[in-house]
């Protein structure tokens, strides 16, 4: 992100970086998919645009003293466990069997 300038989270998914959201209090940082933050947003209608509305998140230690900014994806700790592939039905009708 040298010369271009991100104006959204759509440009850290498009140059691959992630979203580190580090704690002003305590100093945790925490890395999430920019994908993942982008449908939370949305979700409840929160702007995507940068600088990020970072007050959303709450650290562990329950300050909501962060900052949210990009972090390369080849950052990613070697040993991190990969994503489990879950899909969630959007609803579902009770079966044949079930009460
Ligand atoms: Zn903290």
């Amino acid at each position: 992100m040298s010369a271009h300038v991100p104006k959204s989270l759509f440009d850290y998914g498009r140059h691959r970086f992630d979203v580190a959201v580090e704690c002003r209090s305590c100093g945790r940082v925490s890395v999430f998919e920019t994908r993942d933050v982008i449908l939370h947003y949305q979700a409840h209608g929160w702007s995507v645009a940068l600088p990020l509305d970072a007050s959303h998140f709450v650290c562990r230690c329950r300050s909501r003293d962060v900052l949210a900014r990009a972090t390369p994806i080849e950052a990613r700790p070697r040993d991190l466990p990969p994503p489990r592939p879950v899909l969630r039905p959007l609803y579902s009708k009770p079966g044949r069997h079930s009460g």
